[in-house]
């Protein structure tokens, strides 16, 4: 390769202009050859081969401004190796740059220099103060960028539209999924940095066709135009990639994005609507953080507010029942247990299945009032199976993932068991334990300690890790549906299967099968040592009464 001569003309006239701007800091960085060359009495040293590295390590870029940075040298080293259409980059940092003077706000510039084929060979660098003014602008922009004046960004979207006529636009919003819960568990001074953390890197990360804006506490938008929807695929995981990891505070990006092919007529708050929709339809779900609009959307959310307007006066009326779903032991057909599972016998719509409840339940937290309907009924019916003679059998009730955090649920619980006075053995708990579940463990001993069996339910859906097992103090684990039925098809699979219900024997865990549908998924489980199943094999769940009749008939 040609080595770059930085005696020749060019390169002595950009340096001697360089030095003329006082008050600045320069130097520039000689990617292809990985040094730096300092430009009057610049501290970065001369043997430097990453001068990004040199900053970060130096302490001189202040803690809060760290998140920025490191996505201002992410674009950098991506626009180094894999090429970058833009030729300037640049942020605004805290810095420290003596070690006796006060933090303050900084320009920090990058000016890429090409070669004749256009790959970046040096990298110009400037680092200017912020003078009062500029920082002042900030605080109005910042104002102006929040929803007190959607104007502006209006303003924006207008003129970007204007110049490009004749592409896609792609609105893209997203939010810090619970992010209520950092400002209280972080503090709100946390909180306010992650947020302008996100705004200072949109900031990075949009080019001058993409406006965006912070609309409420923690909704921002990016309105951007594409040609070809792998673009908008990629400016979605840029910011997924760049945005969801801040000071090592744990969150997730939540994505609703709308897109028009028709600029002509379009109501851009009906699309900035429309994202929000998508956003707020994958709330609650573990799995995905990226939806698009799409008209479903619209039935979803009413179907949502329809369930909301009528809860309260479903659990005074008595909606929510509980069912009863048998679980059997496979060698010898018998009952041994049952999972109480919730339903809602609407007046006008008839029985609402939890599929379509339990996640707003979830989401506006009325799950704890449904819960505490369904652990009673429980209770109840073991006190009538003692008091009719019936051979009673463990009945386990689900405990929301809302509840784990709140060890008040352990006496709520031993309440029911006092005031039906039954054995604390016969009420078992599921819980879905998951590995961004947090403290969950200690609840989970408080709630043993107290004398519940405890099951983990869902294992294997993608919620669960093996690496739980390690620690777990759970007594059951409950292997899903899913696991089972994508699992039996490939020998592969089965194996997997056959292994984890040794490694659950070996650990002292006991195993049971949910979802059981055939004869032969039954056998194969047995096969390999798991003699619980659950399942429509054996029965669907049925009202409790239906389920008496059965566990005499079974039973006898
Ligand atoms: P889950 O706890 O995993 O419950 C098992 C679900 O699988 C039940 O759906 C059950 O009807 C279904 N199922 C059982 N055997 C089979 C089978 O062989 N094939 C198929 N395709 N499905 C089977 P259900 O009753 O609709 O409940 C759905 C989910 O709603 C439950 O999943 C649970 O997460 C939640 N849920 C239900 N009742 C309550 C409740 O009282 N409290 C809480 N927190 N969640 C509940
Ligand atoms: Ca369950
Ligand atoms: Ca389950």
């Amino acid at each position: 390769m040609k080595k770059t001569d930085y005696s020749s003309g060019d390169y002595l006239k950009l340096i001697e202009m360089m030095k003329q701007d006082e008050g600045c800091v320069h130097f520039l960085w000689c990617c292809s050859e990985r040094r730096v060359l300092p430009i009057g009495d610049v501290f970065i040293p001369e043997d430097c081969s990453n001068p990004l590295d040199y900053l970060r390590e130096s302490g001189m870029v202040n803690n809060t401004s760290m998140g920025a940075f490191n996505v201002f040298c992410a674009q950098i080293e991506e626009g180094i190796f894999s090429g970058s259409a833009v030729n300037n980059l640049n942020v605004e940092l805290q810095m420290n740059l003596c070690e006796s003077a006060e933090p303050s706000m900084y320009h920090l510039f990058a000016l890429f220099l090409r070669n004749d084929s256009q790959k970046i060979t040096d990298i110009q660098f400037c680092i200017r103060p912020c003078s009062e003014k500029e920082a002042f602008a900030k605080q109005v922009l910042n104002l102006f960028s929040s929803d007190k004046n959607p104007k502006f960004f209006q303003q924006r979207i207008n003129n970007m539209l204007a110049r490009n006529r004749n592409r896609k636009i792609g609105f893209v919003q997203f939010d810090v999924e619970r992010f209520k819960l950092i400002n209280e568990n972080l503090g709100s001074e946390a909180g306010d940095e992650l947020l302008q953390f996100l705004n200072d890197s949109l900031g990075l990360i949009c080019n001058s066709e993409q406006p965006f804006c912070r609309l409420t506490a923690d909704v921002f938008m990016v309105v951007t135009p594409f040609d070809d929807t792998n673009e908008l695929v990629s400016l979605v995981h840029m910011l997924e990639s760049k945005l969801s990891d801040y000071n090592g505070i744990e969150y997730r990006l939540i994505f609703g994005i709308c897109t028009t092919e028709n600029i002509e007529g379009m109501n851009t708050r009906q699309m900035g609507d429309h994202a929000t929709l998508a956003r707020q339809s994958i709330k609650g779900n573990a799995l995905e953080n990226i939806a698009f609009y799409n008209g479903d959307m619209k039935t979803t959310l009413q179907k949502k507010k329809v369930i909301e307007d009528d809860m309260h006066k479903a659990l005074i009326n008595n909606e929510f029942v509980m069912f009863l779903q048998p679980k059997h032991c496979i060698s010898n057909g018998r009952i041994i247990g049952a999972e109480a599972l919730a339903r809602w016998i609407h007046p006008e719509k008839g029985m609402i299945s939890p599929i379509d409840f339990i996640p707003v339940f979830e989401e506006n937290g009325f799950i704890l009032k449904l819960d505490q309907v369904i652990w009673e009924s429980a209770c109840r019916k073991i006190r009538e199976w003692i008091d009719k003679g019936i051979e009673p059998v463990p009945i386990s009730v689900n405990v929301s993932r809302e509840y784990l955090h709140n060890f008040d649920v352990v006496n709520q619980l031993l309440s029911y068991i006092k005031k039906y006075d039954i054995p604390i053995k016969l009420l078992e708990l599921e819980i879905t334990e998951s590995i961004d579940a947090e403290g969950v463990d200690d609840i989970v001993k408080c709630m043993k300690d107290a004398g519940f069996t405890m099951l983990m339910d869902d294992f294997g859906s993608g919620y669960s890790s093996l690496n739980m097992l390690k620690t777990t103090q759970f007594d059951v684990l409950k292997i899903d549906r899913s696991f089972l039925s994508e699992f039996m098809d490939s020998d592969r699979g089965r194996k997997i299967i056959s292994h984890t219900i040794s490694m659950s024997h070996d650990i002292g865990l006991d195993i049971i099968a949910e979802g059981v549908e055939t004869s032969e998924q039954a056998q194969f489980l047995n096969d390999c040592g798991c003699n619980s199943a659950q399942g429509y094999f054996y029965s669907k769940p049925i009202p409790p009464e239906d389920f008496d009749r059965k566990l005499i008939e079974v039973n006898k």
